[in-house]
């Protein structure tokens, strides 16, 4: 157990964070981790609260019950990076099940061990070179976005992706598990250029004038879904557009542990984020980990990066930002669709922005509506449910969700999070109809 003296079972106060010092030497220092993973790895051990929220954990207790003393002392540190790699950075054990995160004195912060490790990784190139390539296209969402949509790259990519047999035969050298569906890409729709608004309202911290960062996945995989978004805010009187020349936000890069590529990304978005804020504009993405990166992980990266913080003030969840507008009378709720039973499943990226159910909250302003919430992990995390090593622990931690889903038998599916809608209809059995929140909010309005 931990050599911190502690004269409490867990912290009363309210969390903080420290920021993650990744410039200093020491960070990378393999000894160093290796020493701070036993320190929280020990207090782990006695604690086990997070054994059901993913791999990582079951991983690690594993290795020390089946140790020779049962403790961690007799297990061999060189597998302390099995841990590491079934971690998706969810954040969840720090933000909704750790009492010994900071202030309280044994400052447990497990997914900054874990990110600590995925550097350490990254930098030792210590996986083989086809997975290391593996990594680096299926992270680099933008890139693989528009080489995907080539004429003739296509085709092909169609071909393969939809063939069971070439998936199969491929996976060796993809190193992208068989049963895993591939990334679909979408061509570009016409942007909506919403009407002007006249009369534009602030209402508490929120402009009531929006820039809609769009995220690589709207832009790439499912591209309605910005359009429906403008139509939303332009529904309820806020003055909105699409950024324009905005890159993916450096989330799949941090789960990598590739820390100077999130550095890239950061220097790449932030100036044009900042120059939206400055003419007063809010921001939203519809991706709940888009939020996160910039609410959360960036400002504790880049700690002395004045910019970052003023854009963690001004970037939102959407429903977030509708339900301010919601609280100062200023959402319209001429709702004339309505969606009969919704299943929700609580995104993690989102559950950890501490916003409260505002989705859900939103969903139910809809006449006859009932929404159901979820609140487990779905397993996606991004590349996690589709390489060939971690796709198989990804089903099963989709399993409970999609056996939830699957009894509620809901007309309709969502989640804030467009991955896990799409992991939980992959792994059911039934037919089910997933809509992102913000379409089925649009769809009750009777917007088309
Ligand atoms: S951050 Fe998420 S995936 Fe990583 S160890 Fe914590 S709960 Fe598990
Ligand atoms: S992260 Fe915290 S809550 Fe989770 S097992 Fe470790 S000590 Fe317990
Ligand atoms: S968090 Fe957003 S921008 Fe980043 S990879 Fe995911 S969808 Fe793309």
């Amino acid at each position: 157990m931990s050599d911190i003296f502690s004269d409490k079972e867990g912290g009363l106060e309210a969390p903080t964070r420290s920021p993650v010092k990744w410039k200093e030497e020491s960070f990378l220092n393999k000894e160093e981790f290796l020493e701070e993973s036993e320190r929280i790895y020990d207090v782990c051990h006695t604690c086990r609260r997070c054994v059901s929220l993913c791999e990582s954990f079951p991983t690690l207790f594993d290795l020390i019950d089946e140790s020779e003393t049962f403790e961690l002392d007799s297990v061999d540190n060189k597998n302390f990076q099995k841990v590491v790699d079934e971690c998706y950075m969810c954040d969840l054990c720090y933000q909704t099940k750790c009492p010994y995160v900071p202030p309280h004195p044994w400052a447990i912060d497990f997914p900054h061990l874990m990110l600590r490790g995925k550097a350490i990784s990254y930098q030792e190139k210590n996986k083989t070179f086809l997975k290391r390539a593996r990594d680096k296209i299926l992270t680099s969402t933008d890139q693989l976005g528009k080489i995907a949509k080539l004429p003739l790259v296509d085709i092909t990519y169609k071909g393969i992706s939809s063939s069971p047999k070439a998936k199969k035969i491929l996976s060796s050298i993809t190193g992208i598990h068989s049963d895993a569906p591939w990334p679909k890409f979408e061509e570009a729709v016409e942007e909506y250029i919403p009407d002007k608004i006249t009369d534009i309202k602030k209402a508490d911290i929120t402009s009531g004038k929006v820039a809609v960062f769009a995220g690589c996945y709207c832009r790439n995989n499912e591209t309605t879904l910005a359009n429906d978004l403008l139509k939303v805010l332009e529904h309820n009187g806020v003055e909105a557009k699409m950024m324009t020349g905005d890159r993916c936000c450096g989330m799949p890069k941090l789960d990598l542990g590739d820390l100077d590529s999130v550095e890239h990304a950061m220097k790449h978005n932030s100036p044009l984020l900042l120059k939206e804020i400055e003419n007063d504009y809010d921001i939203i993405s519809l991706v709940p980990s888009c939020v996160l990166m910039f609410k959360q992980e960036l400002p504790l990266l880049f700690e002395e990066n004045k910019d970052l913080q003023r854009i963690k003030d001004h970037i939102f969840d959407p429903f977030e930002y509708l339900s301010i507008r919601e609280s100062n009378g200023l959402m319209n709720k001429e709702f004339i669709t309505p969606l009969g039973n919704i299943t929700y499943q609580a995104a993690c990226h989102q559950r950890v922005q501490n916003i409260g159910p505002k989705t859900k909250e939103l969903l139910e302003l809809i006449p006859n509506t009932e929404v159901k919430t979820i609140e487990r992990c779905s397993g996606h995390d991004g590349t996690y449910a589709v390489k060939k090593e971690t796709h198989h622990n990804s089903v099963k931690i989709a399993k409970p969700v999609v056996k939830k889903v699957d009894d509620s038998e809901p007309d309709y599916l969502t989640s804030d999070c467009p991955l896990a809608a799409k992991q939980i209809e992959h792994v059911s059995k039934k037919k089910l109809i997933t809509a992102h929140p913000i379409s089925l909010i649009k769809k009750a309005y009777g917007v088309k």
